[in-house]
């Protein structure tokens, strides 16, 4: 730390503080220059030469590289358009404690401190060349410089979230939602380390949502599940990702195709998002009876009183639901095929076999004992 008693003395009872223009305009502008402590005088100096006691030159030298470094950031490849910026600054403690130091000495109160100060030009600055104007609440860009005491700086810029709406279709059985080898801290390595494990549709995600925009991070929302071995066909199932500090601007639309799975990846606003959230399912499913079918047309009119309500518990709170169509499609000894057109989140196997309460359910209607053996997607309907 410097302080006055180590500052050179330029003669036996008199130091001089030297200070940049913008250091000196800030605090001495219309205050006194030259008082007299414990015997010696301290005069301030406006200098253009030498090193500025509070910001060691800072203003003169540092900041225009720092801008120059912002407004020739990749990061302005993210937008089309001209981007919204925030920036903020961690300035080295020294300047605090030499301008605080000052001030004290010479009783100034009042006036903008060096942050304000430095912010501000740097702000004015960037703004002069039209590249990009300054948005403290909703930035698409965020900089951030730090500096330390020898003047030496980073700058790291972090880009807003975004999101996407994806479908997915399943194609193959025996594909996973969701991804059991997933682990947040492996997120850089994940996709090479999955490549020769079980594949799922969560993997299929994040690795083209990773090649394609180039995250930080990103979080995956699913607006329902089905088995492991259905099949999800038609539309595919909507789900959402938050797309988490890109590096990559990346296309406004995707399609990826992999092995038995299509994705389909849109960029869309957040208050878009709730309109994916509730949709219709086309549903195929396959049950076994615990005996053999002997009256098909009966099966065939009772099916019809499933059409209406279905109420069930999701962690104990009753939920409804809506069947829209309930149609027997095939039968064959002791199996049916039967074709459902349902709200997306009625749990399927408990609705067929009842060993949860369920309201209505097949196996009681039937009055026959019931299993879903599994079931098909056909198509997704979003509602209106
Ligand atoms: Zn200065």
């Amino acid at each position: 730390m410097e302080n006055l008693k180590t500052l050179k003395l330029e003669n036996s009872n008199q130091i001089q503080i030297h200070l940049c223009k913008f250091c000196y305009d800030r605090n001495f502008s219309m205050k006194k220059t030259l008082l007299v402590k414990y015997s010696v005088s301290v005069r301030i100096m406006k200098t253009g030469m030498k090193v500025c006691y509070i910001c060691r030159n800072f203003f003169l030298g540092t900041l225009p590289t720092i801008v120059n470094k912002i407004l020739n950031s990749e990061m302005f490849g993210l937008t089309t358009y001209i981007p919204a910026i925030d920036i903020g600054t961690r300035l080295p403690f020294l300047f605090y404690e030499n301008e605080d130091h000052l001030r004290s000495m010479f009783q100034i109160k009042g006036t903008t401190g060096i942050k304000t100060q430095i912010n501000l030009l740097i702000r004015e600055k960037i703004q002069e060349n039209k590249k990009c104007y300054i948005d403290h609440l909703n930035p698409e860009l965020k900089f951030d410089v730090v500096i330390d005491n020898d003047l030496n700086f980073s700058i790291d810029c972090k880009a807003k979230e975004f999101y996407l709406l994806g479908r997915y279709v399943k194609l193959g059985r025996g594909i996973a939602q969701k991804d059991k080898n997933w682990m947040k801290k492996d997120s850089q390595t994940y996709c090479k380390l999955t490549d020769k494990k079980e594949k799922s549709i969560e993997y299929a995600i994040r690795k083209s949502v990773w090649s394609e925009y180039n995250p930080e991070d990103m979080k995956i929302t699913w607006t329902g599940s089905e088995d492991k071995y259905s099949l999800v066909l038609g539309r595919g199932r909507p789900f959402i990702v938050k797309v988490i500090n890109p590096k990559i601007k990346g296309p406004e639309e995707k399609k990826v195709l992999e092995e038995n799975v299509e994705l389909h990846l849109r960029k869309i606003k957040h208050d878009q998002i709730d309109y994916y959230g509730k949709y219709r399912i086309l549903v195929t499913v396959f049950v076994k009876l615990d005996r053999k079918i002997r009256n098909i047309g009966h099966f065939q009119s009772l099916m019809q009183t499933l059409t209406g309500e279905v109420t069930f518990r999701v962690k104990n709170r009753i939920t409804t639901r809506n069947i829209y169509f309930a149609k027997l499609v095939n039968a064959d000894d002791d199996k049916l095929e039967i074709s459902l057109d349902m709200d997306n989140g009625i749990p399927i196997k408990q609705f067929v076999g009842g060993n949860e309460p369920i309201k209505p359910c097949l196996s009681n209607i039937l009055e026959t004992k019931c299993e879903c053996i599994y079931f098909d997607i056909n198509d997704v309907i979003l509602n209106k």
